[in-house]
Formats: C-alpha cells, sequence, structure tokens
C-alpha cells in the first residue's frame, strides 16, 4: 500500500478515535446524570457511524479512493462527524457545551484538501446542524435554553469556523504552491538528467549514455542471446576542415555527420558521440555480416553527402566487432576501435570488421 494511502487511512483513525472519544463522554455524562440513557436511537446511530466509516475505510483501501478527486475523502468524513456530534447533542441536550468542541475538533481535518470554498460549505453546513440541535432541545429541554446565552455561544461557534475557515484556506494556498514548485522540479530534474546524457553540439546520446546502453545491451545479449555489433566511426582528415574553414564549419560538419548518423540506424540501435569526431553505433540484433551491409551504407551516404554551406566532401573509416559472450563492455569497445585504426592504417575511408573482413577499398 502506497504512503499516501496509509496516511489517509491514519486520518480516518483519528477522527474515528474522536468519535469515540466523544461517545464514551455521552456515556460518563448518562454516568453523572447528565443526559438521557444510551438508547435505540443511540445503537442507531453508532451503527450508521460505524457502517459509513466502514465503507469510507473499505473505499480508501481498496484504492478506489485514489481515482477520485479527493481520495482522502474529506468533505463525507467531516460531514459525517459533524452529524454524529449533533445527534448527541440531540439525544443529550445537557451535553451541549460539551459536544459542540467535537465540531472544532474535526475542522483541521479539513486543512488536508478543502479550498475555502470547501471551508464555508463544511462551515455552513455545521451552522445548519447546530440549528437542529437548538431546535430540537427548545422542544426536549428547552429550560437549558438562555437566549441571551445561545447568542453569544452562537457567535463564538461561529468566528471559531471562521478563524478554520482562514486557516483552512491559508494552508490550501500552500499546499497548491507546494505543489506546483514540485512539478516545476520535476520537469527541471528530467531535463538535467537528459542534458546529463546529450552531447550539446549535436544532439546524440554522449559516452555516459553509450557506456550504460552497451551494459544493457550486455546484459540482454548473455540472457537472450541477442547479437549486436559495436562500430566506431571518425572522420578522415578532419583536422584540414578545421585548419582550412575554421572551427565553426567543423562544427557545422559534425553537427550534419551526427544527423547523418541518426537516420541511417533504427529505432533500437544507438548512435553516439564518443568524443571529438569520433561517433560509436551500437547495432542490436545483428551480427558483423549482417552489420557490415549497414556500416557500408553509412560510409557511401557519407561520401555522397555534401557538408556545410561550403558543400565538403568527407569520408569516414569504419571499425566494427561483435559483442563476444561473457566479455566486459570495454573489451568489444577496445576491439572495435582497434578495427578503425586498421581502417586508418589500410588507407581510410572504409568499413573494416574484426575478422579481417575487409568490405571496400578505394
Ligand atoms: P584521421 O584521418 O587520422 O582521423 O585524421 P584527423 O585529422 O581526423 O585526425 P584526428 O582524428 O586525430 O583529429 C581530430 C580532430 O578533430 C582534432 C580536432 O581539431 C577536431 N575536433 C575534435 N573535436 C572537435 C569539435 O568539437 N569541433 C571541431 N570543429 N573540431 C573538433
Ligand atoms: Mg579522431
Ligand atoms: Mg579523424
Amino acid at each position: 500500500m502506497g504512503q499516501l494511502r496509509k496516511d489517509i487511512l491514519r486520518r480516518h483513525s483519528l477522527a474515528a478515535a474522536g468519535v469515540l472519544l466523544f461517545s464514551i463522554l455521552y456515556y460518563a455524562g448518562f454516568g453523572i446524570e447528565y443526559g438521557t440513557s444510551p438508547n435505540a436511537w443511540f445503537g442507531a446511530m453508532v451503527l450508521f457511524y460505524l457502517a459509513v466509516h466502514g465503507v469510507t475505510v473499505w473505499y480508501i483501501y481498496s484504492g478506489r479512493a485514489m481515482e477520485t478527486a479527493d481520495p482522502s475523502m474529506t468533505m463525507p468524513v467531516m460531514a459525517l462527524v459533524i452529524l454524529y456530534m449533533s445527534g448527541l447533542m440531540i439525544l443529550a441536550p445537557e451535553l451541549r457545551g460539551v459536544m459542540i468542541l467535537g465540531y472544532l475538533n474535526i475542522m483541521p481535518f479539513g486543512v488536508f484538501r478543502l479550498s475555502g470554498r470547501g471551508f464555508i460549505g463544511i462551515s455552513l453546513f455545521t451552522v445548519f446542524c447546530y440549528s437542529l440541535v437548538i431546535f430540537s432541545t427548545h422542544y426536549s429541554a428547552s429550560e437549558l435554553l438562555v437566549p441571551e446565552f445561545e447568542v453569544v455561544i452562537g457567535v463564538a461557534l461561529m468566528t471559531s469556523l471562521l478563524v478554520y475557515a482562514f486557516i483552512g484556506r491559508e494552508f490550501f494556498i500552500l499546499r497548491k504552491a507546494y505543489g506546483e514548485k514540485n512539478s516545476e522540479l520535476r520537469r527541471a530534474l528530467a531535463r538535467i538528467e537528459e542534458l546529463a546524457v546529450t552531447d550539446e553540439l549535436t544532439g546524440l546520446n554522449n559516452r555516459r549514455y553509450l557506456l550504460k546502453t552497451l551494459e544493457k545491451q550486455r546484459a540482454l545479449s548473455i540472457r537472450q542471446e541477442i547479437p549486436f555489433v559495436v562500430a566506431f566511426i571518425d572522420i578522415d582528415y578532419f583536422k584540414r576542415v578545421n585548419d582550412e574553414y575554421g572551427h565553426r564549419i567543423g562544427d557545422q560538419v559534425l553537427a550534419e555527420l551526427a544527423h547523418l548518423l541518426r537516420v541511417s540506424v533504427r529505432e533500437i540501435d544507438l548512435a553516439a558521440r564518443y568524443g571529438g569526431e569520433e561517433f560509436v553505433l551500437l547495432l542490436s540484433g545483428l551480427n558483423l555480416e549482417a552489420a557490415s551491409g549497414v556500416l557500408e551504407r553509412i560510409r557511401v551516404s557519407v561520401e555522397n553527402h555534401r557538408f556545410s554551406e561550403v558543400e565538403l566532401e568527407q569520408r569516414v573509416s569504419i571499425g566494427g566487432a561483435e559483442y563476444h559472450p561473457d566479455e566486459a563492455s570495454e573489451d568489444v569497445l577496445n576491439r572495435a576501435d582497434r578495427m578503425l585504426y586498421e581502417a586508418k592504417r589500410l588507407g581510410r575511408n572504409r568499413v573494416y570488421l574484426e575478422g579481417a573482413q575487409q568490405l571496400s577499398l578505394h
């Protein structure tokens, strides 16, 4: 059960404990000859309270209440307690001065949920119930009503309700602000998490993300025997671009190449910027043979692309290796890197895969 549900149920138990306490007071009042003897009406009230409380707790416990706008069921619970306290006052008019405190005891409950308007609603309901109490007392024990004193009690009750309504409203505003701040923070955190794994210049995932994904891919490969290939891609003679056209154009070339790589691989693959002008592809579910076609296609598409505003021709060298079951992630990375070195050594602009499968020579 979630923490929220536990908190709500604890609050409901508190409300029920309050009701129990006032019921005991009602009994105690009878013991010292205040109030009427607990009769069938009292029994009916207790049963009614227990039934509604039971249903409410079941509704919360089962998780159904969590899907509603107010999982705490604040209004019904407050109304129920107010009704119950009014019932006790009607049954024992002499104890009104004590039972009226029960009205106030349930008010803080609303602090967790009610808006200012909700508090006004519940206050009006309280005033209405209290009027019924006075009305009933007028018939059952009119000697207990002292008009001037009743006015004082009425004013005191309404003042207290008003104070609760204002405090409740303040809490409501605080809670709302807190909620907004919270979702703002959550958005910011999501953004930070995204930035932490994204390369700023190219928008591709960075090395940190690559290494994490590689670990996952490795687990998948071990558990489900899904093969995968790691490929290093490095631009040929990229220094010349920077030297001849400047860093800005160099950056443009990198961003364009990144885009080219991203659209060349499938959803389940990963294209990442490893650093500088080196990129890594993780080709999932492919063995070396299947990957060679994909990598050669990428090499050709780079060759045919004209980069940046100065329409540069660029070439890439690609080295690839397939993951061997049970080896560490960095082992396959190192082997792919060595294949890239081989591709460079053999004259660049080529795909060189482990096992000396040379796929294209120019
Ligand atoms: P090779 O064919 O052997 O790969 O030759 P190369 O000139 O590409 O050599 P190398 O890979 O060692 O060069 C890397 C160069 O890439 C060095 C640096 O000027 C450039 N570079 C690295 N990162 C960036 C970047 O973020 N922006 C720009 N504009 N250039 C970068
Ligand atoms: Mg390099
Ligand atoms: Mg290079």
